[in-house]
């Protein structure tokens, strides 16, 4: 299974902790903020008690009953004064003199502390905070109670969470967002190296990667792989100078073989076993010979030194020529042979030697490849930007998976059946389409034939240098 892209992975993680930093954040708030309010609480009901206190203590030398209507103005007077009660110590009400709370209000039992002790309470539902605050008073320990709703605190609290939760999905869309962007924009240079690098060709390996000094892993990265082609580039300069040299020297001692077959052939004095041997050995010096000047060819071609002459070309000379030279083989097999020319006038700049060679290549093919008592079309036609040239056969044809590989040197379709070829036919037939900045091209279906194309621009000009690509 494939693996999610880096980008994808980085926003994921990306998202991740951002989300693990907002719910501990948020955790940590909700405690802090949930102790705020509790403590809050706590201090106005102490206050309250403490208030309560003080208006018995400034009115102690007041009558009983002054006393008692102090203390209600001031129960009158404060939020939730019905829920302050001020007991002896056996948890008697003193004031307000009827009690204030509702009768079955769950009162604690006096406690015996001498600091103030706070708890909570349930009543019809709802909760409540408590404080037991221990006075005294005249000489007597009185207790203060004072009890406050816990209501608000929690609406207050269900608000806070609430929100918290809501903005969650908002955040998390809004960090994915940013780490989406975030990662494809340092990610951006790496797409940059993997298109210079999907560039590189064999033709190709004297050119560099782009590096940018930032000093980081991409830098070290187009380094390395800089490093890397240097020492490809000069592997492949080795081996082609060896496969020229190894050419190039072949060839003496190859036609020295061929030249001695052939002497041979020509004295009667050999009996007829020694003639078919040397027949066979003349056979084979001359297809190797034939092997050596294609690799040769492509060797010099690689090397960047085959200076083409380019020149005024009439295609129509160059493609009659090679029909000509076509026919015997192609009656050999008894095939029809066809030239078709549609339009004119067919003059592109180039090599009249090469172009002869090119469609050459491509007859040779195709009246190899084609069974005996078949058809083999060439055409030429000409349209407002092209020329081209197309070679069809009602051949054998080239399985689809085979068909992008058939330009690369030495391969072979079938090499059982393509004994007598190179693979470097139609390698060669590609230089020189290069060359030409001609496009080939090739359609196939097996079982039913080939189609291959040249397409010239009307117009190519000047003497090129050339290397393959
Ligand atoms: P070869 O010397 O083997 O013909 P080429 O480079 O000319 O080498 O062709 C490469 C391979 O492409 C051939 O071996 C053959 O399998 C396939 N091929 C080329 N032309 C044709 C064609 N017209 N029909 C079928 N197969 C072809």
């Amino acid at each position: 299974m494939n693996r999610p892209s880096i980008s994808l992975r980085l926003t994921l993680w990306f998202t991740a902790v951002f989300l693990c930093g907002f719910v501990i954040l948020s955790v940590a708030m909700w405690v802090g903020w949930s102790y705020t309010l509790s403590s809050g609480r706590d201090r106005t009901i102490t206050r309250r008690a403490t208030r309560a206190f003080e208006v018995l203590a400034n009115n102690v030398n007041l009558p009983q009953a002054t006393v008692a209507l102090r203390y209600d103005e001031f129960v009158d007077s404060t939020p939730e004064g019905n829920l302050i009660e001020i007991s002896d110590a056996l948890g008697s009400v003193l004031f307000p003199r009827n009690g204030a709370a509702p009768r079955d209000f769950p009162w604690p039992t006096p406690a015996t502390s001498p600091a103030d002790t706070f708890e909570n309470r349930t009543y019809k539902g709802r909760e409540y905070r408590i404080i037991q605050h221990p006075v005294e008073f005249n000489g007597e320990r009185l207790i203060v109670l004072v009890a406050g709703q816990l209501e608000d605190n929690r609406q207050m609290l269900a608000r806070f969470t609430k929100g918290l939760i809501e903005t969650i999905p908002v955040l998390l869309i809004a960090t994915a967002l940013a780490g989406y962007f975030m990662s494809r924009r340092v990610l951006r240079p790496v797409g940059r190296l993997t298109g210079a690098v999907r560039s590189l060709t064999i033709g190709n390996l004297a050119e560099r990667l782009p590096t940018s000094q930032t000093g980081d892993e991409l830098q070290r990265l187009a380094e390395t792989c800089n490093d890397m082609l240097a020492r490809l580039e000069s592997a492949v300069t080795q081996i082609k100078r060896f496969t020229a040299d190894a050419s190039h020297e072949l060839r003496s001692p190859l036609s020295f073989i061929s030249m001695v077959s052939e002497c041979a052939l020509r004295n009667p004095a050999y009996p007829l076993e020694c003639r078919e041997v040397f027949e066979e050995i003349l056979a084979e010096s001359k297809e190797a010979a034939h092997l050596l000047e294609d690799m040769l060819t492509l060797a010099r071609a690689d090397a960047g030194n085959v200076d083409i002459p380019f020149e005024p070309t009439d295609l129509v000379h160059v493609v009659q020529d090679a029909v000509e030279r076509a026919r015997i083989p192609a009656e050999a097999k008894r095939h029809i042979l066809k030239l078709q020319c549609i339009g004119g006038p067919f003059e592109v700049r180039g090599d009249r030697a090469s172009l002869r060679r090119l469609v050459w290549t491509l007859l040779d093919n195709a009246i190899k490849y084609t069974p005996e008592g078949g058809r083999v079309d060439v055409s030429l036609e000409r349209s407002p930007t092209h020329v081209r040239v197309a070679v069809r056969d009602a051949g054998v044809g080239i399985p689809p998976e085979l068909l992008p590989r058939v330009f690369e040197r030495f391969f072979r379709a079938d090499p059982a059946r393509s004994q007598n070829g190179t693979g470097l036919g139609l390698a060669i037939a590609k230089w020189i389409a290069n060359v030409h900045q001609a496009e080939i091209s090739v359609e196939s279906q097996l079982g039913v034939g080939s189609a291959f194309t040249v397409a010239f621009p009307a117009q190519s000009s000047g003497s090129l240098k050339v290397r393959m690509l």
